[in-house]
């Protein structure tokens, strides 16, 4: 296992096939001119995985998608799987993301059964967490945070991590144009590291790649990656428009 540099685009429910095929053309193209130090990791709509790995698969980007199933296979209407995913060669899977939590009411013991089904069929879980505007304001984001890590990770095996990668996203910076300020990020990502080495070891811990999410954008992703334990970043709006999510990975 090794600290990776990592820069995940999030393009949620947004953009037609053509559209998608469009826009990871030319982020193929922007780092086909300046290959990036950071790995960039792309989840698309389900439905343009398949295809974009047939099509982008050798383009130096890595794409993976914004959920999964807890369950391999069975009659879970509406549902994917991580083995089908993995049978698409996707890399990874976003798990836990606040909309997720928010809207489809996933807790914590459901996302560790999701990083457990995507573990399981050898897909890197990428698991965010973070807390709410609320929680940071009554002083209680580090518990918050504190709890999300240990139920949805302390149950895993050390050799587990290989394939883990958290993003800390706190909700109210996610699609609201209020970016968390490098100092706050950077507080929180060596809070999750500390977790890490507390519950697991220093190397682990050290080894970890942790990404900042919410609202991430060209103007700010350099001095957030300057922080020592932000090693690059989850993007949801921005990754939606090559020219953005090309310069926040030229700053990674
Ligand atoms: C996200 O969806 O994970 C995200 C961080 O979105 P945005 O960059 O738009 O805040």
């Amino acid at each position: 296992m090794s600290r990776k540099k990592i820069i995940a685009g999030n393009w949620k429910m947004y953009k037609s096939q053509s559209e998608a095929i469009a826009l990871t053309a030319a982020i193929a193209e922007g780092i086909s001119h300046q290959p990036p130090t950071a790995e960039v990791w792309i989840a698309p709509p389900f439905l343009y995985v398949a295809k974009l790995i047939s099509q982008f698969g050798n383009s130096g980007l890595a794409f993976g998608a914004q959920d999964c199933s807890a369950h391999d296979e069975g009659a879970y209407t509406g549902e994917i799987s991580a083995s089908m995913l993995h049978s698409l060669h996707a890399r990874f899977v976003l798990v836990g993301h606040s909309e997720r939590r928010a809207y489809h009411q996933e807790t914590d013991i459901q996302i560790a059964l999701k990083i457990d089904a995507a573990l399981r069929n050898g897909i890197t879980a990428v698991y965010c967490c973070g807390e709410t505007l609320d929680e940071r304001n009554t002083g209680r984001h580090f518990d918050i945070v504190r709890a999300q890590v240990s139920e949805a990770l302390f149950h895993l095996p050390a050799l587990a991590f290989e394939k883990i990668v958290i993003a800390y996203e706190p909700v109210w910076a996610i699609g609201t144009g209020v970016t968390a300020s490098p100092e706050q990020a950077q507080e929180m990502h060596a809070f999750i590291r500390s977790l890490i080495e507390q519950q697991f070891d220093t190397a682990l811990a050290a080894q970890l790649s942790i990404l900042y999410g919410g609202s991430v954008k060209p103007n700010n992703a350099a001095t957030l990656f300057a922080q020592p334990d932000i090693d690059g970043a989850l993007v949801g709006g921005a990754s939606l428009v090559a020219s953005d999510f090309l310069s926040i990975i030229a700053a990674g």
